[in-house]
């Protein structure tokens, strides 16, 4: 069969590495020079199955009117005149209750845990190189709220596979020393030994690499401006250069900007861009900088150490399609490394990046079949899209060669 994947971000080259596993012919279409240009591009680095806990959680509401019109707030709603955000904000309050966090961890946490195993197999069998550290993840907190909030949510993971283990504030500074000179205490913390991190746009270079030199054809700099329709199948897509790209099968993968291109077909996702930040600060060869990959819980701020870099990356911002750079939202993420590393240098040389994550209310991914029966979904990975790349490839490509994935796809299917 040849299928078009519509994306090169992590999610469309991962989905195209596995579809080309299955035998068939792949073409990927991207508006950008290369792979991972856009959101994939500088994220927060972490393999992360220890942070399937959803942002619409019992907790938000409560912490989103907090954050309310705060410019430097981890997490900010900015309100606009834009019925796709009010429609997308009434379905994350809903998906706040107790009993649909619990189920949405559940299932991100199984399909994170695939991923990360495949990950796993995958690195050496291909000899990935992408500044990866296998040195677990460390969720830290400053204060006894969020700590206390956490614990339930840890048990939760344990019990589903995730080895997310409490630990005292002792213990987390013997995983990370270079939390020693914090200034504001860590009251404990969660540790996940088998979480990862690394460069994500390194890796998904090398994997289109690795995908190229199997026979996919990637088409870089295409604008898919259009996808023809005939009764209800995809019958082509049309892009901006006029030309016209035909398939068996055609799979949307475009991260934030998906539901734009399938609106006109009827087909109406609830992805929503939740705007985010990355620093990435340049260290010396003797930097204390943590190696360890930490996660600031109740900052939403994550800590990769990738070769000679730190990245630093987080907060969310509801505004659109909006990728400006915010120096208030950037400013306090440096501050709050400072705080946390006073010995660090963060001075010179830092690059600061903004990128839109493809958010579900639920933080769940949609990937499958759409009511147009040769037409795919794979979107929606909001926080978790690096996490959850090789194992959203992996079940999307069985379901389009109509085999059983491993992990039940019923919590994914397109509604
Ligand atoms: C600050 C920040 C930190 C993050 N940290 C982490 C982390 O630590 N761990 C983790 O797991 N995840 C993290 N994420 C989330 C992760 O980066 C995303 O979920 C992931 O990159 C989404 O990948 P994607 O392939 O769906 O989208 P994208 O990478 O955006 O790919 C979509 C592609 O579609 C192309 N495209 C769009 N429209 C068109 C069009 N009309 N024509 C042609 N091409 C088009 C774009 O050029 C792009 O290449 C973070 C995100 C941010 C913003």
């Amino acid at each position: 069969m040849h299928v078009v994947v519509l994306g090169a971000g992590l999610v469309g080259v991962a989905s195209a590495w596995y579809l080309r596993q299955d035998g068939h012919e792949v073409t990927v279409v991207d508006r950008q020079p290369g792979a991972g240009r856009e959101t994939s591009f500088a994220n927060g680095g972490q393999i992360s199955t220890s942070h399937a806990e959803p942002w619409a959680n019992p907790g938000a509401p409560a912490r989103v009117l907090r954050w309310l019109g705060r410019e430097d707030s981890p997490l900010l709603w900015r309100l606009r005149a834009d019925p796709a955000q009010w429609a997308w904000g009434l379905r994350f309050l809903r998906e706040c209750a107790p009993g649909r966090t619990r189920r949405n961890i559940v299932a991100i946490l199984r399909l994170a845990l695939h991923s990360r195993a495949l990950l796993k197999e995958l690195r050496p069998a291909l000899g990935l190189e992408y500044d990866q550290q296998a040195r677990g993840i460390l969720h830290f907190y400053t204060d006894a709220a969020e700590f206390a909030h956490a614990l339930p949510q840890a048990e939760l993971m344990r019990r589903y596979g995730c080895e997310r283990v409490v630990k005292s504030a002792e213990e987390c500074l013997a995983i990370e020393p270079a939390l020693a000179d914090t200034t504001v205490p860590i009251i404990g913390g969660t540790y996940t030994a088998d979480d990862e991190s690394g460069d994500a746009h390194k890796f998904v270079v090398a994997l289109a690499e690795r995908a190229a030199g199997l026979g996919v054809t990637f088409r870089y700099g295409r604008q898919v401006a259009r996808l023809n329709l005939a009764g209800d199948r995809v019958t082509g897509v049309g892009l901006d250069n006029g030309e016209r790209v035909v398939a068996d099968a055609y799979v949307a993968a475009l991260g934030s900007y998906t539901p734009l291109l399938l609106r006109p077909l009827g087909v109406h996702l609830p992805v929503y861009p939740a705007k985010g930040y990355s620093v990435t600060i340049p260290l010396a060869a003797d930097s204390p900088a943590p190696t360890v990959s930490l996660t600031d819980d109740g900052r939403k701020i994550v800590f990769s150490r990738l070769g000679n870099r730190l990245r630093v990356a987080g907060t969310a911002e509801f505004n659109g399609y909006d990728t400006s750079i915010n120096a208030v939202r950037c400013a306090a993420i440096v501050r709050r490394t400072a705080t946390l590393f006073p010995r660090l240098d963060v001075g010179r040389d830092i690059e600061f990046w903004a990128g839109l994550r493809p958010a579900t209310p639920s933080n769940v991914p949609l990937i499958g079949q759409t009511r147009l029966k040769n037409l795919y979904l794979n979107t929606g990975h909001g926080t978790l899209g690096w996490t959850m790349a090789c194992g959203t490839g992996h079940v999307l490509a069985d379901l389009l060669s109509a085999r059983r994935p491993p992990i039940d796809p019923a919590p994914y299917a397109p509604r």
